[in-house]
């Protein structure tokens, strides 16, 4: 995929300035918490309007200030996956996982339902109600849900927030076989360093609403990029 974006987000006490383009198929958005991540993601995803700026995602204009451009969420098909999975909670696993792809045109389909419900391990979860499941249940079949409306960018913000490790580590497993079979670009958002280790191979880094840096996972992983973020660099702070 290719993101590029330059937008301005300003509000009473916090002001987003995002100037760069994302070229990786797994780009992460690392940053602790207040430095304009979520603003970031709802300004992608068309849920929050930039004040100016232009984002285009491969080849579609999803926001342009000058001409007068904003694509509605609907139009941007742009999966989103946020750290309390919003399912429908009137119907059941099924339903969840279909309510994407009916409304997807057949053109446009990827995949089928029966290959990620598989590779998700949903299939013992079908005719489930959603309020029964677990956490990590219901992390996966939004994840399910997100992908068989077939977009073209994942979105997740903080996915794993609140799983305890064996389960995030479980549930990394799943995403990353689904990501690979479906060959679904990924834009993950953390603020741990160990899912960005994980989930991604080039982060943006953000502080106080701008990019502080832009570089290959592997390089944010060094010994001295690490000790910036474990011993709270001033301008970086700890996350933890
Ligand atoms: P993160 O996801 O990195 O924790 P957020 O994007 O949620 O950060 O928030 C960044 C800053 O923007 C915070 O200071 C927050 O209070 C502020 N903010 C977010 N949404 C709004 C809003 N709708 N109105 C005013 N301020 C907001
Ligand atoms: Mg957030």
């Amino acid at each position: 995929m290719l993101l590029q974006m330059d937008i301005k987000k300003r509000f009473a006490d916090f002001e987003l300035q995002v100037n760069c383009e994302l070229a990786a198929g797994k780009c992460g958005v690392f940053g602790p918490s207040g430095s304009g991540k979520s603003t970031l993601m709802h300004i992608l995803a068309g849920l929050l309007s930039p004040d100016e700026g232009r984002i285009v995602l491969d080849e579609t204009i999803l926001f342009d200030s000058d001409a007068g451009i904003n694509l509605p969420p609907q139009q941007r098909r742009i999966g989103v996956v946020f750290q309390q999975a919003h399912l429908f909670p009137h119907m059941n696993v099924r339903g969840n996982l279909l309510y994407g792809w009916q409304r997807t045109a057949v053109a446009r389909r990827q995949g089928t339902p029966e290959a990620i419900i598989e590779v998700l391990g949903l299939s013992p979860l079908l005719e489930r109600r959603v309020t029964s499941l677990s956490g990590g249940e219901r992390q996966r079949v939004a994840l399910g849900r997100a992908m068989l409306a077939c977009p073209r960018l994942i979105l997740m913000d903080e996915p794993l927030n609140g799983l305890d490790q064996e389960l995030k580590l479980q549930i990394i497993a799943y995403l990353d076989r689904v990501l690979t079979e479906f060959g679904m670009p990924l834009l993950f958002i953390s603020h741990s360093l160990q899912e960005m280790e994980l989930m991604t191979d080039e982060v943006l880094v953000l502080g106080q609403g701008t990019v502080q840096q832009h570089l290959n996972t592997d390089e944010l992983l060094r010994p001295e990029q690490r000790g910036l973020f474990s011993n709270g660099a001033p301008s970086l702070v700890a996350c933890s």
